[in-house]
C-alpha cells in the first residue's frame, strides 16, 4: 500500500477574525480538527503532523496526540512550520500532503486525488477554476487588464508531493519568508506541478461568513453535532469600605467607598467567571486563585477572566451569553449600566448584544440594605462541543 503522511499547518495567528481561525469552533469541534479527521479517515495516511503555536500545543497537544498524530510547534514562517511538521514524519513515505488547518471541508476523495497525481507526476495541488472574471488593477485601482479567466485556477490544499521532492524544496528554500505555499518552492526548483480539480466546498475559513457556510456544508454531509448549550451560575459578595476604588465589571464607578477583597474586589467579574466555569464543569475561581495565596493579592480581576477564557479555548467551548444582577443599595448603578455592560462584554470578548446587566436595591434590608456590601449574581450560557 502507498504510504502517505500529512502536515496540517494550524500555526497562524489569524488576526483577521480576532482569534486563530484554525481553532474556532465549527459544528462541535475546532476547525483544524475537521481537517485532521479527513486525513485520519484515510487508512493509507500513516502519520499526521499537526503544527500549532506553542500555546496551542500546550492547550490541545495531549488531547490530540496519538500513534498516528504528532503535535508540533510551528516556526516563525509558514515554511518553517511546514519544515517542523515534516521533521516529525517517518522517512519511509511515498508522498506527503501539506494541508491548511483552516480548510476543514477537505474530503478523503480530494486527498486521494492529490496523492494519485503526486505518485504519477511528483507534485499535485488541489485547485478550482476561477469562477469570477478577473481584473488586474493598476494605480488608483484603475483596471489595467482583464485576463482570460479560462486559464486561471485558485490554489487550495492539500498540496501533495513525492517525499523526496518536498524534502529538497524545504531544504533549498528553508528561509523563504514570502512563500505562501510549498508549490511555489517546488515550481522554482524547476519541477512541474499539476493542478487537481477539487471542489469549491474545500473552502478556507477566512472571514466569519465562511464558518456559517462550512457548518451548513458539514450538516449537509450529515456530519457534526450541534454543541450542547450549558448554563452556569455564579455569586459573589464583597464588603464596601473607605479608601478603595469601586470596581464593577472592570470599570471604576464613582463612589465614596470601594469593595474590599484579596483581589481588586470586582464582584461582577468574579460572579461572571464562576458562572462560566460552572457551565464548563470547572469548579470555581477560588481553586486557581486561592485568597490565601499572597501572589494574588490585589490581582486585577481581568487576569482571572483571562484564565477562564483560556479554559474555554482548551475545551473548544464558546461563551454565548452572560446575564448579571447586582444587588447594591448605593451608589445608584443605573447611570453606569451601559459602561459596565460594555466593559463586561469587552473583557469576556463577547459582542455587546450578548451581555445583559442590571442592578437592584435591597430595599433597606440587612447588610446589603445598609450599603455595607455589594453582591452580584451571574448566569452564563456556554456551548460545549458535543
Ligand atoms: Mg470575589
Amino acid at each position: 500500500m502507498t504510504r502517505v503522511a500529512a502536515v496540517i499547518v494550524a500555526a497562524g495567528s489569524g488576526t483577521r477574525m480576532g482569534q486563530p481561525k484554525q481553532f474556532l469552533p465549527l459544528a462541535g469541534r475546532p476547525v483544524c480538527e475537521w481537517a485532521l479527521k479527513a486525513f485520519l479517515d484515510c487508512p493509507e495516511v500513516v502519520k499526521v503532523a499537526m503544527v500549532m503555536t506553542p500555546e496551542n500545543v500546550a492547550a490541545h497537544g495531549e488531547r490530540l496526540a496519538s500513534e498516528r498524530v504528532a503535535v508540533v510547534a510551528g516556526g516563525a514562517t509558514r515554511m518553517g512550520s511546514v519544515a517542523n511538521g515534516f521533521k516529525a514524519l517517518p522517512a519511509d513515505l511515498d508522498v506527503v500532503a501539506v494541508h491548511d488547518g483552516a480548510r476543514p471541508l477537505v474530503t478523503p476523495a480530494v486527498i486521494r486525488a492529490t496523492v494519485e497525481e503526486a505518485l504519477r507526476s511528483g507534485a499535485a495541488v488541489a485547485a478550482v477554476p476561477a469562477k469570477d472574471t478577473l481584473k488586474r488593477a493598476g494605480p488608483g485601482r484603475v483596471v489595467a487588464e482583464t485576463p482570460d479567466r479560462s486559464s486561471f485556477w485558485q490554489a487550495q490544499t492539500p498540496q501533495t508531493y513525492r517525499r523526496a521532492l518536498l524534502a529538497e524544496a524545504l531544504e533549498r528554500f528553508a528561509h523563504e519568508a514570502s512563500a505562501t505555499d510549498e508549490s511555489q518552492l517546488v515550481e522554482r526548483s524547476g519541477h512541474k506541478v499539476t493542478l487537481v480539480e477539487a471542489g469549491y466546498e474545500n473552502l478556507k475559513i477566512t472571514t466569519p461568513e465562511d464558518l456559517v457556510t462550512a457548518a451548513a456544508l458539514l450538516a449537509s454531509r450529515g456530519e457534526g453535532r450541534a454543541p450542547a448549550p450549558r448554563t452556569g451560575f455564579g455569586y459573589d459578595i464583597h464588603r464596601l469600605v473607605e479608601g478603595r476604588p469601586l470596581l464593577l465589571a472592570g470599570v471604576e464607578v464613582p463612589h465614596t467607598k470601594g469593595l474590599l477583597g484579596h483581589s481588586d474586589g470586582d464582584a461582577v467579574l468574579h460572579a461572571a467567571c464562576d458562572a462560566v466555569l460552572g457551565a464548563m464543569g470547572e469548579g470555581e475561581i477560588g481553586i486557581a486563585f486561592p485568597p490565601s495565596d499572597p501572589r494574588f493579592k490585589g490581582i486585577d480581576s481581568k487576569k482571572i477572566v483571562e484564565h477562564v477564557l483560556a479554559k474555554l479555548t482548551a475545551k473548544a467551548a464558546v461563551l454565548e451569553h452572560i446575564d448579571v444582577a447586582l444587588v447594591a443599595e448605593e451608589p445608584k448603578l443605573r447611570p453606569h449600566y451601559e459602561r459596565m455592560a460594555a466593559s463586561l462584554a469587552a473583557v469576556f470578548a463577547l459582542p455587546r448584544s450578548r451581555v445583559n446587566l442590571k442592578a437592584k436595591s435591597h430595599e433597606g434590608l440587612g447588610e446589603l440594605g445598609r450599603g455595607e456590601a455589594i453582591a452580584c449574581y451571574a448566569v452564563a450560557t456556554v456551548s460545549v462541543p458535543g
